[in-house]
């Protein structure tokens, strides 16, 4: 087993995370793509552009063409892997989606569609086939995407996100528009608690009645006349902006599941991680399932609007999932942990260790069991969860198996993004206030102080009305995080290693969005 899990490491180590293979290209599947491999598609790139650009020696950092405007002059720039995988698996999407007013039966199998005006400058000028729909509420989305062992499920994802974002909202839009009435917990209909009432058995209703005075620790006889109407069963104030939340997270959930579905009959390779921002009413909803970053940068202050999920971020969540479902591990991993590999020589010995309920350290007897491979192993960027896999959430990989065994990583993965709320209408922006979102390639070796300070300090310098200084301090951003190719190797400021992973950055100006609102 030792052997197995040692040239695990060492193989899928190389080929998932670290680089090596990109899964595109190795035949395994006779299926046909569900999309083929692209760039964003609002960088507007021929397809011997798309050729140009995986130069993995020259590294060219792509930009929008100044004819290519995103919403809010939004600016982009991106570089290729310096040659761990043949493709750039790095995807981004960027879109101005109208939510219709009468949404049509949802199909979760085919592809929805929707109106884009995203290759419109600065989305303006929105065209609306049906009438109805120009009183449906606008949104705008900003997608990043990392992809690892391929990149199918990541260009699948950048390409369908946004419809399931949309049908979401589409199901809720009615009372978002509103903001006087708080969601009710019944949809579609008017709570009528007398109506309830009636539903009840005469015994039925007394039980309820003394349930409902004794949860209200009430002492006088329920419905006396000095008593105001009871009400049965207290409800939960929800509010408009949960809704939004929950619309963006079951839209990352059924975007998993269309994937895991059409892998059946298309070639969707690998997983990925997913950063999504839906700007709607007023605020931005930033929804991060992985490694990816995002910052806001408001008057030189950094406010993080992300946090990662890694294998050692979620360890507990890991751990417990270990515990409570130990087939999940296949006999050959254990939940718990410790500060390095147990060796044999050690049983009966005590040993430091902590499983899900520690954030603490202490001292266990050392058993055979304990000797079995940690199912988190490794630290920083080298952690992995089941010898396998660096990140704990994303879509896809339903097909990824520890090597040489049928042990499963998908259970151990989450779908599920984490959404925080930015108020944007609430503060006053100026023309330098960006939102900055970025894959991992950028955040491995820039920190939140130094990118906040560039994108500071490189604004500060540019025209304010110039329509491209997003996009160029994009580029400044990507040029310092890959640096420039030195003694055979990339460099950046002060002599540092230069990010030779995929690179994707996305700077947002806040400004335009106080004045979309
Ligand atoms: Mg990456």
């Amino acid at each position: 087993m030792l052997t197995r899990v040692k040239s695990a490491v060492a193989n899928i180590m190389g080929g998932i995370m670290a680089g090596g293979t990109n899964g595109d290209h190795l035949g395994i599947s006779d299926l046909p793509l569900k999309f083929p491999y692209m760039r964003p598609e609002f960088l507007g790139l021929s397809p011997d552009e798309i050729e140009c650009s995986a130069d993995h020696i020259a590294r060219p950092i792509l930009i929008l063409k100044e004819t290519n405007r995103l919403p809010w002059t939004t600016g982009y720039a991106e570089v290729i892997n310096a040659g761990k995988s043949a493709l750039n698996e790095d995807q981004a999407c960027c879109e101005v989606v109208a939510l219709k007013r009468r949404p049509a039966p949802s199909t979760p199998s085919h592809t929805p569609t929707t109106h884009r005006r995203s290759s419109l400058p600065n989305g303006e000028g929105l065209g609306l086939r049906e009438s109805a729909d120009s009183e449906g509420l606008v949104l705008h989305y900003w997608g990043l995407f990392d992809g690892h062992a391929g990149s199918g499920a990541a260009v699948v994802a950048s390409r369908l996100l946004h419809h399931h974002i949309q049908l979401h909202l589409q199901e809720v839009q009615d009372i978002l528009r509103n903001p006087a009435v708080l969601p009710t917990t019944c949809f579609g209909e008017e709570p009528n608690h007398h109506q309830h009432h009636q539903h009840l058995s005469p015994g039925g209703a007394q039980r309820a009645l003394t349930r409902a005075a004794s949860l209200r620790g009430a002492s006088g006889a329920p419905g006396s006349p000095s008593t105001p109407a009871p009400r049965f069963f207290t409800e939960k104030k929800v509010q408009h902006e949960s809704l939004v939340i929950g619309a963006i997270e079951n839209a990352f959930k059924d975007m998993d599941g269309q994937i895991e579905r059409e892998k059946a009959v298309y070639n969707i390779s690998g997983g990925c991680t997913a950063l999504a921002v839906v700007h709607l009413l007023g605020k931005l909803y930033v929804a991060n399932a992985g490694d990816s970053r995002a910052i806001i940068v408001r008057n030189g202050e950094i406010v993080p609007m992300s946090t990662e999920f890694t294998p050692e971020t979620e360890r507990q969540r890991l751990q417990f999932l270990g515990f409570m479902q130990p087939h999940l591990l296949g006999n050959e991993f254990t939940y718990l942990e410790f500060p390095r590999r147990v060796q044999r020589k050690e049983v009966g010995k005590r040993m430091l260790y902590r499983d899900f309920t520690m954030n603490g350290w202490a001292y266990k007897t050392i058993e055979d069991d304990d000797l079995k491979f940690p199912l988190i192993y490794g630290e920083g960027k080298k952690a992995r969860v089941l010898a396998t896999i660096g990140v704990t959430r994303g879509l896809g990989d339903h097909d990824l198996k520890v090597h040489d065994s049928n042990i499963y990583i998908k259970p151990f993965l989450s779908c599920c993004p984490e959404v925080k709320v930015y108020p944007l209408t609430q503060f006053e922006h100026g023309a330098d206030d960006v939102l900055v979102l970025a894959t991992d390639g950028l955040w491995d070796v820039l920190s939140n102080q130094e990118v906040a300070e560039a994108v500071t300090c490189f604004l500060g310098n540019c025209d304010p009305d110039d329509q491209n200084r997003y996009t160029m301090a994009a580029q400044d951003l990507v040029m310092r995080a890959r640096g420039v190719l030195r003694d055979r190797g990339w460099r950046i400021a002060n002599d540092r290693l230069g990010s030779g992973d995929d690179i994707s950055v996305y700077i947002i100006p806040l400004l335009h969005g106080n004045r979309q609102t």
